[in-house]
């Protein structure tokens, strides 16, 4: 937060504050007839069917401030749910954005969050229409929903995979795990001795990765491009395994994996090692990496067999055959949902 300059909320009030945030929103869809500034926002008709989408993120959750710059946060709450209407195979169009404010939170703050946000409406080309503000007793509470349009048959569900299928992940996975651990190590080191500056330079991809994830719309495109409708997606932010049995039970499918097909970038690896964590859990059930998982048809494997950033991990299965991993020594073990407990 700003040290140098504080203006506290009830100065301005909610209606200034609401002026401010508004000040620098801009309208580019033809569809937002009416953004902030009435009781409600009125969007145009469309051909197209709509996706609505919600994720709320709370303090001390999902989030914590001590090492989260709240411009990233900002970009972060836009990002999320700009991956779930990706995950539909969908392209965003509108966001809301509300916010529960404690009295920790100065005007420079909240300016701040929105330079995030635009930011975000800016690369997802997404427009603000409205949200809701209101004091929070205890912590920062972000609510943000996201619109997004498609044509009916372009629509992704995660029921729709069949055996025999590809199952394709973009990007690589564990970064936004790994990177939370280390900025949680930090923490505990900045706490016991504050005179102790947290070293986060060794893990800039990583960090990064948990703190500022960028929704996959570049993947979303390009599909489209190739005139390719995935047979069922989701976006990865509970961890691939997880995420893998939502597919199967939304499917009826099985799946089978490869423990040598798993994206994992270098500095994810040698950051689990470090902290003595198998790196394939970690790729397995680290959460928050906003990739999408996908299955495709075998006849459009030749469209994405040479993209850069998409890797084919495994295949659908009959349901009875269930999920499984099979390992580097071609073993096939059941997959877990999940490898160790959050909670
Ligand atoms: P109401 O009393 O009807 O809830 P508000 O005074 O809360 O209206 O909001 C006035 C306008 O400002 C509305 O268009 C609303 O969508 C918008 N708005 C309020 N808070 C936010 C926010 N945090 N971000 C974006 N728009 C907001
Ligand atoms: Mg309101």
């Amino acid at each position: 937060m700003d040290k140098e300059q504080r203006t506290e909320i009830e100065t301005i009030g909610e209606f200034g504050l609401i002026d401010l945030i508004s000040k620098n929103t801009s309208l580019k869809h033809p569809g937002s007839l009416k953004g902030i500034g009435d009781d409600a926002a009125v969007l145009g008709p469309t051909d197209l069917v709509r996706v609505v989408t919600t994720d709320m993120l709370l303090e001390g959750v999902h989030f914590d401030l001590s090492y989260t710059p709240i411009k990233h946060l900002g970009f972060k709450a836009v990002a999320v749910n700009v991956s779930d209407v990706a995950a539909m195979n969908a392209i965003p169009t509108q966001v809301t954005i509300s916010i529960a404010l404690s009295n920790r939170f100065s005007v420079e703050a909240v300016e701040t969050f929105y330079e995030g946000v635009n930011l975000a409406a800016e690369h997802y080309n997404v427009d603000v229409i409205g949200g809701d503000t209101t004091a929070s007793r205890s912590g920062l509470v972000i609510s943000v929903t996201a619109i997004g349009e498609a044509k009916k048959e372009q629509i992704s569900y995660r029921s729709g995979a069949k055996a025999n299928d590809i199952i394709c992940v973009t990007g690589d996975l564990g970064g936004a795990f790994m990177g939370l651990q280390v900025l949680e190590r930090e923490k505990q080191v900045f706490l016991s001795d504050p005179n102790m500056q947290p070293k986060l330079n060794a893990y800039p991809y990583i960090t990064g990765r948990q703190l500022r994830p960028d929704a996959r719309m570049d993947i979303i495109h390009e599909l489209r491009e190739l005139d390719l409708v995935p047979s069922s997606m989701m976006d990865i932010s509970d961890g691939l395994a997880s995420e893998l049995f939502h597919i199967c039970k939304a499917s009826d499918v099985g799946v089978a994996i490869y423990e040598d097909k798993l994206p994992m970038d270098k500095q994810t690896y040698d950051t689990a090692i470090e902290f003595n964590l198998d790196p394939i859990t970690c790729v397995l059930n680290g959460g928050e990496d906003y990739e999408l998982l996908f299955t495709i048809d075998q006849k459009d494997f030749p469209k994405l067999e040479k993209h850069p950033d998409i890797h084919f991990i495994g295949h659908v299965t009959a349901p009875d055959e269930g999920k499984v991993l099979i390992t580097k020594s071609q073993t096939a073990v059941a997959l877990k949902a999940q490898g160790w407990k959050h909670f």
